[in-house]
């Protein structure tokens, strides 16, 4: 079933549930049918990226960009599939493009035991099939995407990490910035490159103007949105 396959949230925009509501990308859609697809999911996930595509009546042939609002495996996983698919390459931040283009995570917080682990495990090109990375973006800018998309650098969890506020709809992709995983909460500290930069970051989110706020991981949050987030960042100071 279509409703399976995606989860509208505004006219032209969409949520890929790619592992159940855990793990989401989506699907932005110009007037002129161009589309731009924002994470992958996990390795596996490609043809889930391109069902859904499909369940919105759209093609391979129509998506023109493809964006990852971090570098990491449960984002970029099926990132090479897709690129195959549509034969597009990716949008990345600056600071995350080198780790996209060779397939790494970048570092783990290693204040932390788990970090330490997860670090010593990585090896180059080992995290995720690598892409290729044709256009950097920077902190303010407006994507020509949908009648734009402001990227929003929320480094931390890693360091070209971006949310996206796309203006037109209200919507916010948060990225890892939050999830919404049994209420919102920080994303798992030993998977950030600098957990209390993330909560600094963060902190961001509560001074944009927003009507959905869509997770990557999560479900999506329609009811006062930024006043749910605005209390979870007082109730959980930098710690
Ligand atoms: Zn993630």
């Amino acid at each position: 079933m279509a409703q399976d396959l995606v989860v509208p949230l505004a006219p032209n925009v969409w949520r890929i549930p790619l592992v159940r509501d855990l793990v989401n990308g989506f699907i932005l859609r110009d007037d002129d049918g161009q589309v731009t697809l924002v994470d992958m999911g996990v390795s596996r996930s490609g043809p889930k990226v391109l069902a859904a595509l499909a369940a919105v009546g759209s093609s391979p042939a129509d998506v023109t960009r493809l964006v990852l609002t971090h570098a990491h495996p449960d984002h970029a996983g099926g990132a090479a599939y897709v690129a195959r698919a549509t034969g597009r390459g990716f949008t990345v931040h600056h600071d995350d493009a080198a780790y996209a283009s060779e397939g790494t995570a970048p570092p783990r917080d290693r204040s932390f035991l788990l970090g330490r682990l997860f670090d010593r495990m990585s090896r180059p090109g080992k995290d995720f099939a690598p892409v290729v990375v044709e256009r950097e973006m920077t902190d303010g800018e407006v994507l020509p995407i949908a009648g734009g998309v402001r990227v929003v650098h929320t480094p931390g969890h890693s360091p070209g990490h971006v949310s996206l506020l796309h203006e037109t709809s209200g919507t916010l992709i948060t990225g890892d910035a939050i999830f919404n995983v049994l209420g919102l909460r920080w994303p798992i500290r030993s998977f950030c490159t600098d957990f209390r930069m993330t909560q600094q970051t963060a902190h961001v989110l509560g001074e944009l103007e927003y009507d959905v706020a869509a997770f990557t991981h999560g479900a999506e949050l329609r009811s006062r949105p930024r006043e749910a987030i605005r209390s979870f960042l007082l109730k959980h100071p930098v710690g």
